[in-house]
């Protein structure tokens, strides 16, 4: 439903939060956030509205880290439950994933997972691309190539917006008939379901087209096809009032 992603010199936990809470309106059932910090991987998420995984944060604090990712889910396969909730990760935990959207031939992805060996944690649509990047980023050391290669796997609409352990100051996110907005900062960049999720941060977006990649990093932002092609995204200046 509603996605936020973050690269900068902020925390990254405070970004995706508060633009969790400004894509609230759209109506959501769980929510869930990821940060990578001090090496490693970490995530939160609950069923229910933000203010459960505001508690559950408190309770349990991640470490503070610099890049980050976050979701509002509708559920679309699966219920609303906490395991359900996004993001989902791999077996190491060392991949994070959310998702917009429903991906049709997940039961055929999930069988051929659980042929491989992969435990799956979740009833979602969603989960097969946690495992599959986890896969693709072991033969490329590269998650925005390995996102190319998954999205070409994948049939139905969706927008994906991911981050792993191994490349700490990356955020990467694919769309295919489904929303997905670049904000772009100094030394730092947003990924978003809506442009709400950012505007306290720059006014300055890029539109990704159909069947493209981008690799966020604090100085810069690259677009690709899902064929690895380069490819332009549309810059524009988001001008509305911000309080609307
Ligand atoms: N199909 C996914 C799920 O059910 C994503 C739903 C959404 O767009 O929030 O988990």
């Amino acid at each position: 439903c509603g996605i936020v992603g973050y690269v900068g010199p902020q925390s990254a936990l405070e970004v995706v939060m508060a633009g969790l809470t400004r894509l609230e309106y759209r109506g959501y059932d769980s929510a869930g956030v990821a940060v990578l910090a001090d090496g490693g991987l970490a995530a939160a998420k609950r069923a229910g509205k933000l203010v459960n995984l505001e508690k559950e944060l408190k309770e349990r604090p991640l470490p503070t880290g610099t890049t980050g990712i976050g979701h509002t889910r509708w559920a679309t396969h699966g219920g609303p439950t906490d395991a359900n909730a996004h993001p989902h990760l791999d077996d190491a935990g060392r991949v994070a994933v959310v998702h917009n959207g429903i991906i049709e031939n997940f039961a055929a992805l999930r069988a051929e997972l659980a042929e491989r060996g992969h435990a799956l944690a979740s009833e979602t649509d969603t989960e097969v691309v946690a495992h599959l990047l986890a896969e693709e980023f072991s033969a490329t050391a590269d998650l925005a190539e390995a996102m190319r290669l998954v999205c070409r796997r994948l049939q139905g609409a969706f927008t994906l917006v991911a981050v792993h352990a191994d490349e700490p100051d990356v955020v990467v996110g694919a769309r295919r008939n489904s929303p997905l907005v670049v904000g772009v900062g100094e030394g730092e960049a947003f990924l978003a379901s809506d442009v709400a999720a950012f505007i306290a941060h720059t006014r300055s977006a890029l539109e990704l087209g159909q069947d493209q990649v981008v690799e966020l990093r604090r100085e810069s932002v690259t677009v690709t096809g899902f064929d690895g092609r380069p490819a332009e995204a549309r810059p524009y200046h988001v001008d509305w009032d911000a309080s609307a």
